[in-house]
């Protein structure tokens, strides 16, 4: 018998040492209105339907205990304290399947990490959001989702303008950080990193020993397939800092995020991004970058004495490239149907990402083009041909292959835009005709060149809304 939707909310973050969090209350909203509702989630969550108060913070849920979580972060690779200044945690959720999820409130009112914030949100870059976030999960690439965004009658100022402000609800395996091991470096807290280390490796990697080498080993396996998953289908996190970094692998705070059309690596999105740091092709070493941080705050776990600890850590972070590589790797030669492995599929591999960027192909078609035949014969499409035939196997095994790898539709810029704008002005059609096509990445027998083509406006500049 299925149980009855209910509230079920625990609170294992709650028990770590003070230093991880405060207790602070959502503040009221004017006028909560719900503009979207995930109901398959809720249903995955075992969480009754909506109720616009409780996802703008008006009301608590039954056992909520809500808490804004520190952290630390290197933002553009400068160290700074951080924390929720706009997000209170209101329980972990148990699913009826016996999950642990995370339930937060983005946008829910100031906590004492807002700094000079308003603790609020804009209803564009929550719907963005919960946009991306569902096609990424759709990806089959873990990712943090999205319950509800609710409207808050009231109006938020940023550099654009006055905005309508909103609540999302963001529902995480958890919400910790590169970050939060940063901070409990930071305050020389060996008691609390340990209690940390020791969380994290219960809530995410049960599977691993009670070994800080072992546990860092197992993030950074994680990481490396994730970054290998943005990479393979054009996504660009856009703020790559060290507090944007979750510990479970989940992809997470979807702020200046979009997808790549034409390849280039050098390709980047946020407005606020100068310096490319976080463009396309770096994510891979800012990921070993951001480890590093990582392994340098866990120092006194991996050992006592300093210079050995030192020592432990630099043999585990070049570590990165290897892993990231074999993944990368093999997602590649799935997007070309190669189910076999050779010496010469990296440089195959690599021909045909230069030919995409001399030419200014979009990423995406290219794949796509590959997978239903339509990819015009050239010298490497021969090559490619031959490749497939070494394998064996039959043009079905291979198709199969590349349809599962290969997204006939990814969440185009210009469609996110022209969603978002329509939303801010009461339409809502726009953003569902739009989610409904990229929550079925995989169908190509949908021909919606609206929903295929590149459009990235002139120009295009992404913002973090905060
Ligand atoms: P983000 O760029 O969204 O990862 O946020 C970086 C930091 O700024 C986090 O500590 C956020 O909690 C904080 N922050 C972002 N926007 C706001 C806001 N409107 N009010 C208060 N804090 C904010
Ligand atoms: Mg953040």
């Amino acid at each position: 018998m299925p149980e009855t939707p209910s509230w079920r909310l625990e609170h294992s973050y709650a028990r770590l040492p003070p230093l991880f969090f405060t207790e602070v209350e959502p503040t009221a909203v004017k006028e909560p209105r719900l503009v979207i509702f995930n109901h398959a989630l809720a249903e995955e969550l075992g969480l009754p339907e909506e109720d616009a108060a409780v996802y703008a913070g008006n009301a608590l849920p039954p056992g909520a205990r809500p808490l804004a979580q520190a952290y630390a972060g290197h933002q553009y690779a400068h160290f700074t304290g951080l924390g929720d200044g706009r997000a209170i945690l209101l329980g972990e959720q148990i699913t009826p399947d016996g999950g642990r999820f995370d339930i937060q409130l983005k946008g829910a009112g100031p906590t004492p990490y807002s700094r000079r914030g308003d603790g609020r949100a804009a209803l564009g870059p929550m719907l963005r959001e919960y946009l991306i976030s569902e096609a990424m999960e759709a990806l089959g690439i873990p990712t943090t989702r999205c319950l509800a965004v609710v409207t808050t009658g009231e109006t938020v100022w940023r550099q654009e303008g006055a905005l309508p402000g909103a609540v999302l609800t963001r529902v995480a395996a958890s919400h910790i950080r590169t970050g939060t091991f940063e901070w409990a470096a930071a305050h020389r807290d060996v008691a609390a990193l340990h209690a940390l280390a020791e969380h994290t490796r219960q809530r995410h990697y049960p599977e691993v020993e009670n070994d800080a080498v072992a546990l860092f080993e197992a993030i950074a396996e994680n990481q490396a397939g994730l970054i290998a998953n943005w990479m393979l289908v054009g996504f660009i996190h856009g703020v790559m800092n060290t507090d944007n970094m979750a510990l479970s692998g989940e992809t997470i705070d979807y702020g200046p995020c979009a997808f790549m059309d034409a390849y280039h690596p050098d390709t980047v999105f946020s407005s606020i991004d100068r310096h490319g740091r976080y463009a396309y092709g770096s994510q891979p070493q800012i990921a070993q970058w951001n480890l590093a941080r990582l392994a340098e705050a866990m120092l006194p776990l991996f050992h006592e004495d300093e210079k050995q600890a030192v020592e432990i850590a630099n043999g585990l972070i070049p570590k990165f490239e290897e892993r990231f590589k074999h993944h990368w790797l093999m997602g590649m030669r799935a997007k070309l149907g190669i189910f076999t492995r050779e010496e010469e599929d990296a440089v195959l591999i690599q021909d045909l990402l230069d030919e995409m960027q001399e030419t200014g192909a979009d990423f995406t078609n290219i794949f796509a083009a590959l997978t239903t035949s339509r990819h015009e014969p050239t010298e490497w499409h021969a090559r490619w041909q031959q490749r497939l035939a070494r394998q064996g196997g039959t043009p079905r095994q291979q198709s199969i292959l590349m349809r599962s790898a290969n997204p006939a539709f990814i969440p185009r810029n210009h469609k996110v835009e022209e969603a978002l704008t329509a939303a801010q002005a009461g339409n809502m059609r726009p953003f569902h005709a739009l989610l409904a096509v990229i929550t079925n990445p995989w169908d190509h027998d949908r021909d919606l060149p609206e929903y295929s083509r590149p459009g990235t406006p002139p120009g295009y500049r992404t913002f973090c809304g905060t």
